[in-house]
């Protein structure tokens, strides 16, 4: 009866795959099902190991339910915390510091990991389709004791996407032609903190020919790892001409003013060139600017460009004009109610709000709650997140500026207050 001939996979739960992928006769099988008391089991899958699912597997883990089937599927064994990253390029932290280690969280939730990523998801049939390419290179799933089966698809009774916003490779060369190819992209951040130690490694190895980067995007993700390079090569002796490609006069623009004229007095204080062009077109050595000049570039990076993933697009779930997923005040698909999304890859309908690391973490704890109470048929909390925290963004030096509403404020005070904000919650998901 069944389709492949690959074991059956029992999952790190001991359960039987209930996934439907494997069976060909449904009517036998839920038979089959109902007499092992099998039917009662549901299954939920968890897309992408974003700042919010990161809480899901914690609280999943404190209510481990016999009659849930837990799978998250994402490509990497580890999560990179976004909000360190500038501090590992400037130097002031090593690449673990900045890593969660996702295997002990999992395994607590009594949960299966799929190292692969999304690339198709059909709401309607409730299944998803999976890529395995470039997932977690070099980790050897054998050794891990997790599932080695490889469905190409799966199907699930609720769905949570947790996936971020991503730079894919249609909508960069769209965008900025060539950039796709030749520039270094700040997501996934994986791949991008492999690209910078073999940056740093191959300047090191030349110490004498200063390098010529370039930076494209005005944003703050843009702004602040510019800030951050700079430190890094300084602080390792090496000698770099920078410039800031922002796309438009205002650096920042989600930000209020007084960050905005702190920022450009950090990028002038280290001599970064900052213009306000747009970039049109990457080469290998060289970038084209909207008014016709080319800057020379060894290494260009792009920190613009972030979209909602293609794989959505068709999904049948509500989306946004962008193309994110429309969630109500419970962080539930407005179009199908075994659907929830939560962090970057969600928009919600009853108010818009700004894409970042800090509302994804705040949607964590309601969006765990909110998946464990559909799973019961149970009222669901609606989702309020403060409106009123502190945000920090590093400038490269261990200061940070610090903002609260429309105001700023900058200092070494504010990084050891970003220091140990960022510490404690990378401490709450860290075992062993
Ligand atoms: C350099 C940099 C610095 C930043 N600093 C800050 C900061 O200091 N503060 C702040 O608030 N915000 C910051 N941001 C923004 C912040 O990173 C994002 O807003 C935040 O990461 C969004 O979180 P998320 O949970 O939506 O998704 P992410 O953190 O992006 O996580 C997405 C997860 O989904 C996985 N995934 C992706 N695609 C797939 C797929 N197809 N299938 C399965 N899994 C998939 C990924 O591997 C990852 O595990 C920064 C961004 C950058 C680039």
């Amino acid at each position: 009866m069944k389709k492949s001939s690959e074991e059956p996979d029992f999952g790190a739960t001991g359960q039987f795959e209930l996934t439907g992928v494997y069976f060909v006769d449904k009517k036998a099988d839920a038979a089959f099902a109902t007499t092992l008391g099998m039917d009662r089991i549901k299954t939920l899958l968890l897309l992408g190991a974003g700042h919010a699912h990161l809480q899901v597997l914690t609280q999943l883990a404190a209510n481990r339910r016999s009659d849930l089937d837990v799978t998250l599927v994402t490509p990497w064994s580890y999560q990179t915390y976004s909000s360190m990253t500038p501090g590992f390029v400037a130097g002031h932290y090593p690449l673990e510091d900045c890593q969660i280690d996702l295997q002990p969280l999992i395994r607590e939730a009594g949960a299966r990991w799929i190292s692969a990523r999304c690339t198709g998801l059909d709401a309607n049939t409730q299944s998803i389709m999976l890529d395995y390419g470039g997932s977690s290179p070099g980790v050897d799933l054998h050794k891990t004791g997790i599932s080695t089966n490889r469905p190409a698809m799966m199907t699930y009774d609720f769905l949570s996407i947790d996936t971020g916003s991503v730079m894919e490779k249609r909508t960069l060369d769209k965008a900025i032609p060539g950039a796709f190819e030749h520039a270094i992209l700040v997501r996934p951040l994986e791949q991008f903190v492999n690209r910078w130690s073999q940056l740093l490694n191959k300047a090191k190895a030349h110490p004498d020919s200063p390098l010529r980067i370039n930076m494209i995007g005005g944003g703050v993700s843009g702004v602040e790892l510019v800030l951050a390079m700079h430190q890094g090569l300084q602080a390792a002796g090496l000698r770099a001409q920078f410039s800031l490609v922002a796309g438009g006069p205002v650096l920042a623009a989600d930000f209020p003013k007084g960050t905005q004229k702190r920022l450009a007095q950090q990028l002038r204080n280290r001599q970064i060139e900052v213009h306000s062009n747009r970039c049109t077109r990457v080469h290998a050595d060289r970038i084209e600017l909207d008014d016709g000049r080319s800057l020379p570039s060894e290494y260009t990076f792009l920190a613009t460009g972030s979209a909602a993933p293609e794989w959505l697009q068709h999904s049948g779930l509500a989306q946004d004009a962008e193309g994110y997923a429309q969630v109500n005040a419970h962080l539930q698909s407005t179009s199908h109610k075994n659907v929830f999304a939560a962090g970057d890859v969600a928009s919600r309908v009853d108010r818009p709000q700004n894409k970042n690391g800090n509302r994804a973490k705040q949607a964590g704890a309601d969006l765990a709650l909110n998946l464990l109470a559909s799973l019961t048929n149970q009222p669901l909390n609606a989702h309020n997140p403060s409106q009123h925290g502190v945000s920090f963004i590093s400038c490269g030096d261990r200061t940070a500026i610090a903002n609260w509403g429309g105001m700023s404020a900058e200092g070494a005070w504010a990084w050891r207050w970003k220091d140990k904000t960022d510490r404690e919650f990378m401490a709450r998901f860290r075992r062993g």
